[in-house]
């Protein structure tokens, strides 16, 4: 519920109804959510701005929920920021007309670009008042820049960039003075929120589900104003259930909030459902450590065990020509064969039909003729041919990500599916799964090396006998096992969530911390003795994405080959930036500091002893219960790069906070293991 009233005064300068948004109307709301850390007190922030728009530019309402969320479109589009910091200073320093050096040195100072820009630009009066930036006009404005390609794109990057610079805080042109950036963390500076969007990061603590929430409340509060009602604590609720169970479904604003216009938010679920060609965000695993532990957390209910193959997750959608149904026109890069149009999806939602062209090739083959269309949730792996088994994880890595030519294909994948989302024009997800598992069986065909079913042990809750599945799940090159629930609203399939309801079994891993990690890395230091032309060791750390940083979790030296740390340099060295992000939380103590930090750009699956407290890393370290001092990982040890994953997609904090927790010596208040403060 929000905490402003509609008896709050209107904290915005109105703009006359039908005129477009200003971008200054939008920065004076983040700036108030950047300077509290309330929750409620955000939502309200956020809401009552959105109400604004839906009462003054209704056709707005798109790119200025797009720009509070700080995405250009939803994410199958494929359109990302995340600009390089040289860029974004030399078009700093373009635009205000100071020196890189001086730019450089204010970073240096600063510590954080968006500020730099704030600063430079009010050091800067110009003699013409700028037209002033409009949301509209900046969400445009940034997709320019993010699909820029080919020759000079890097110039024409900054060319843009310049460009929205120049019209940044056109109240202050001409004038003395200007921002203080040293008072309210910079103020509602446009110059300054431009820039943290462009690197991808607002650091608001404007999480996306509080912006979705705000959503529902402002069009619910919206339409019954416009009703001449007010709304009930009850339409808010029932507005903002909607909305989550539409966007979970359907996680495109560009489809959502058009349609919200249109039909009102109480009819949304009639108008948006789940639709083949937009992926939704998959469902996710917790870890276990020991099959007592599956037994304990499933009992008395029936489950399934699936081999867990170790390969990469994938989404297919497929719509039949034949049939009448349509398909999301958004879909980048749909497949065409003579029976219908598919594309693949990655779990972040990026499309991978460019990667795995052999697949939408030989898709027809498998399709029961019964099926009109589907969306399938399984797992593409490397397949070995001649012996006709699951080649590692590593062999599928070695496939080009774009550009594949089916003639090419050295390393063959064979499609293990284990559920279905959408079948023939009707979504599942909400079946039960033994339900949706019939579904998949008769919708499809397996051919040997191509597409089969992800293998499962009968029904049981025998200790042993789900120990002899681990086992020969094992024997063929999996991971280990994934149980499911398979009866009533539990085993509903949950799109985006890390469910009690399915529990990750991990051969490697039983006894230790039931998982691995997936972890970013933000630093490194320069090798020793046979290491010297390389970097010898990393900092790493996970992600935490209420405050959108990354909290620094151990340093790793132990699992690289030359030739891997060969290649990490080759990766890497690029990457290096002056100084820490401002979005990086790590310890300041000197002796903590790595030789060369990095733009956040690579996950790394690493595995340890266990985990710890340590006052020199920052993971969970407000909310572990470790008096301040952040989680770190004892013994970690490099496992593989994660292509597949993105930084924002890394191992959480509040994940490692749990799996701390877990450890059974801490929750029997032990403490557990010895701090470890150097791991390499
Ligand atoms: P990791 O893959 O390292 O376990 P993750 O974060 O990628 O972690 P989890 O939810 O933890 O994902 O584990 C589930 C993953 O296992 C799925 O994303 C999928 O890629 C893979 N997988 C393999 N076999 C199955 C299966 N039978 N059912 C569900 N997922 C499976």
């Amino acid at each position: 519920q929000s905490t402003l009233t509609s008896k709050t005064k209107d904290p915005y300068p109105d703009w006359k109804a039908g005129e477009a948004v200003p971008y200054a109307a939008l920065c004076t709301t983040f700036s108030k959510i950047e300077l509290t850390t309330k929750r409620l007190e955000i939502m309200a922030h956020c809401s009552l701005f959105l109400r604004q728009v839906l009462r003054l530019t209704p056709n707005d309402i798109l790119p200025t929920v797009l720009l509070m969320v700080n995405k250009l479109a939803a994410d199958y589009a494929g359109i990302e920021l995340g600009i390089g910091e040289s860029l974004i200073m030399k078009a700093i320093g373009e635009t205000t007309g100071r020196n890189l050096a001086q730019i450089k040195e204010d970073q240096q100072k600063i510590g954080d670009l968006g500020l730099v820009a704030a600063k430079s630009r009010s050091n800067q009066p110009t003699m013409f008042r700028p037209k002033p930036l409009t949301v509209r006009g900046i969400h445009e404005g940034l997709i320019a820049i993010a699909t820029v390609e080919g020759n000079g794109a890097q110039g024409r990057k900054v060319a843009g960039i310049k460009k929205l610079l120049s019209a940044a805080d056109a109240h202050l042109a001409g004038k003395k003075g200007g921002i203080d950036i040293t008072k309210d963390k910079g103020g509602p500076s446009e110059a300054k929120y431009i820039i943290r969007a462009l690197e991808g990061k607002m650091r608001l603590g404007l999480a996306e589900k509080t912006v979705l929430v705000s959503v529902a409340q402002a069009m619910v509060t919206h339409e019954k104003s416009v009703a001449g009602k007010a709304s009930s604590t009850d339409d808010l609720a029932k507005g903002e259930q909607i909305m989550k169970s539409v966007y979970n479904e359907l996680p495109s604003y560009e489809v959502i909030v058009p349609a919200m216009i249109e039909h009102g938010i109480f009819n949304l679920r009639d108008s948006c459902k789940l639709q083949p060609g937009v992926p939704l965000k998959p469902m996710l695993a917790r870890p276990t450590k020991s099959i007592t532990e599956v037994l304990d957390r499933f009992e008395g209910k029936e489950f399934t065990c699936e081999y867990k193959y170790d390969g990469e997750r994938a989404q297919i959608h497929f719509v039949s020509h034949s049939s009448s149904e349509s398909y999301a026109t958004a879909a980048p890069q749909a497949g065409k064969s003579e029976k219908g149009i598919s594309n693949i999806f990655s779990r972040n939602s990026e499309d991978l039909s460019k990667k795995y062209p052999d697949i939408l090739a030989k898709l027809p083959a498998w399709v029961a003729d019964t099926t009109s269309s589907f969306v399938l949730d399984c797992e593409t792996v490397a397949w070995d041919t001649e012996a006709k088994k699951v080649l590692p994880f590593q062999q599928l890595m070695t496939r080009k990500r774009k550009d594949v030519k089916v003639e090419d294909v050295k390393v063959k994948v064979c499609v293990f599916a284990f559920d279905i989302l959408f079948l023939n024009g009707q979504p599942c997800v909400n079946l039960s799964f033994r339900e949706r598992r019939e579904k998949l069986y008769s919708a499809f065909h397996e051919v040997e090396g191509e597409f089969a079913f992800a293998k499962h042990g009968g029904v049981s809750n025998d200790i042993d006998a789900i120990q002899v599945l681990l086992e020969d799940s094992v024997k063929a090159s999996c991971e280990g096992l994934m149980v499911k629930m398979l009866d009533g609203v539990e085993s509903h399939y949950e799109p985006s969530r890390r469910s009690q309801n399915w529990l990750k079994v991990k051969k490697d891993y039983l006894a230790g911390v039931g998982d691995s990690l997936d972890l970013v890395v933000l630093g490194a230091y320069h090798g020793r003795g046979k290491r010297t032309s390389w970097y010898g060791a990393f900092l790493l750390a996970c992600y935490n994405p209420n405050s959108q940083t990354y909290e620094t979790v151990c340093n790793i030296g132990t699992g690289f080959s030359e030739a891997i740390l060969e290649e990490l340099h080759t990766t890497l060295e690029p990457l290096a930036i002056d100084r820490p992000k401002p979005f990086y939380n790590h310890s300041a103590g000197n002796k903590d500091q790595p030789d060369v930090w990095f733009e956040p750009r690579f996950v790394w699956e690493v595995l340890c002893a266990d985990l710890t407290l340590s006052p020199r890393y920052k993971a969970a370290a407000d909310t572990a219960g470790g008096g301040g001092k952040g989680v770190s990982l004892r013994f970690p040890r490099f496992l593989k790069v994660r292509d597949d994953k993105k930084p924002e997609d890394a191992t959480t904090s509040s994940q490692v906070a749990d799996m701390y927790r877990a450890q059974e010596g801490v929750a029997s208040g032990k403490k557990a293991g010895p701090s470890v403060d150097d791991d390499f």
